[in-house]
């Protein structure tokens, strides 16, 4: 496979950008070798600037749920940007998109638009503080919400797989603040609100761990977090920036039927632009400046260009049978990827929810972060390599969701079984 363009980028931007990129699981340091550069990208592949093709199952990390460079999307931007790329004035756009999350999320009865998924969460934990007037919060191992210094503590994603428990310069004072719990442990909670409860400002949880691989609750789990803090006066945040509008329509919050005090949103609700949200019962949300003393803002909020990508992709994922239809297809994936690895010899489970999933080279079940760090990464490693050499495009770590669009039809999944059946072979 030639990459001697992307080679060359990747030699210009290690001089000046950290890492040679801008946002750490891209460098590929997990899965060692070097990134390849985006030329373009259409439906379920990314081209790159070597000219070579990929199914892709990152989509961006997930806001091209509907496939790259979808038509009514890009028309909706173009349409958009003529009149201007902001304001800083209200705009339309903005209201539209407030009507359409606190529609299709009850929970949220008001809504704040910024600009990435971790301003969303820090805005959500600051207003739990905010309203309850204590300080602590409880955060998941393996969980990741953003790079707020209250969250890199025990986080997955990025911060995992680099081995950064922790980082530097976040104050222990303000971590300390942070307390963990594992993911899917009903004692350890319940414990853990016995004893300081009563100081707890919120919980904030991925109700499926899209940051430590894809780790789904446990029956009745997300309903034990919710009785904790309804019992001790803590709020529970559904960090939705992965599953929201991704897993069923609604989100976690929807398929397992739980009603949080906070949500939090990105990636889909861009569709692609730099956007998040969080959103809650209106007597928390009108605690928000200017209706409240709680301050949050934003020069770029609410940006219109974004506004317009983020509801032409919430219009299409609203098509009957759209979720339905994702799910169908991540099932044909990981069953066809299962019977693979078991025509191969090779262990090997996979975990899934509508329109999202996990590899693991191990055997399942995988119910816990212990359990999914158990995988053998060295193993993926080997695979996603041997798989990015046939043209299939996995995130580039052991412990990142997988993502499935509707742009991923027949054609692309039987190709990528084909390279996942030459793939398994070789390890
Ligand atoms: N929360 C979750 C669950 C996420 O997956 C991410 C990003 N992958 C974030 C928050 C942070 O979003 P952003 O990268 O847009 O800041």
């Amino acid at each position: 496979m030639n990459n001697a363009r992307s080679h060359a980028l990747f030699t210009r931007a290690s001089e000046l950008l950290p890492g040679g990129v801008n946002s750490p699981v891209r460098a590929f340091k997990s899965v060692g070798g070097e990134p390849f550069f985006a030329q373009r990208a259409e439906g379920a592949y990314l081209y790159d600037v070597d000219g070579n093709r990929y199914v892709d199952y990152v989509g961006s990390w997930g806001p091209m749920i509907a496939g790259h460079a979808h038509p009514q999307v890009l028309d909706a931007v173009a349409r958009t940007m003529r009149d201007g790329l902001s304001f800083g004035v209200p705009n339309a756009l903005e209201v539209e998109m407030a009507e359409a999350i606190t529609r299709i999320v009850p929970s949220c009865q008001m809504v704040r638009m910024v600009n990435s998924g971790t301003e969303a969460t820090l805005s959500a934990i600051r207003v739990a503080r905010g309203a309850t007037g204590r300080t602590r919060i409880v955060k998941f191992e393996g969980c990741y919400h953003g790079h707020g210094d209250s969250f890199l503590v025990k986080a997955g994603s990025g911060v995992m797989t680099l081995g950064l428990p922790n980082s530097p310069g976040v104050p222990s004072a303000l971590a300390d603040l942070t307390l963990t719990l594992p993911y899917n442990d009903f004692d350890a909670a319940t414990r853990l609100f016995d004893e300081v409860g009563g100081q707890i400002a919120g919980l904030i949880i991925e109700p499926i761990v899209g940051n430590a691989n894809c780790i789904l609750p446990r029956p009745g789990y997300l309903q034990h977090l919710r009785e904790l803090c309804t019992k001790h006066g803590a709020l529970l945040i559904f960090d939705e920036v992965m599953t929201g509008f991704r897993v069923a329509l609604g989100g976690a919050q929807q398929l397992y039927g739980i009603e949080p005090d906070l949500s939090t949103f990105g990636k889909i609700i861009g569709g692609g632009m730099p956007v998040g949200a969080y959103g809650g019962r209106r007597e928390l949300m009108s605690q928000v400046a200017p209706a409240g003393p709680i301050y949050q803002a934003g020069t770029l909020s609410g940006n219109p260009v974004a506004m317009a990508a983020g509801l032409a992709t919430l219009e299409l994922i609203q098509a009957p049978g759209f979720h339905a239809d994702l799910e169908h297809r991540t099932h044909a994936l990981c069953d066809g990827l299962e019977a693979a690895a078991r025509a191969a010899g090779i262990a090997f489970t996979t975990t899934r929810a509508p329109a999202m999933f996990g590899l693991y080279f191990r055997e399942g079940p995988v119910q816990t972060f212990e359990d999914a760090k158990a995988s053998d990464a060295a193993r993926f490693n080997r695979f996603f390599h041997a798989m990015l050499e046939r043209g299939v495009y996995l995130a580039p770590s052991a412990f990142e969701a997988g993502f499935v669009s509707s742009a991923h039809g027949e054609a692309e999944i039987a190709q990528t079984l084909e390279a996942a059946r030459a793939s398994f072979a070789l390890l």
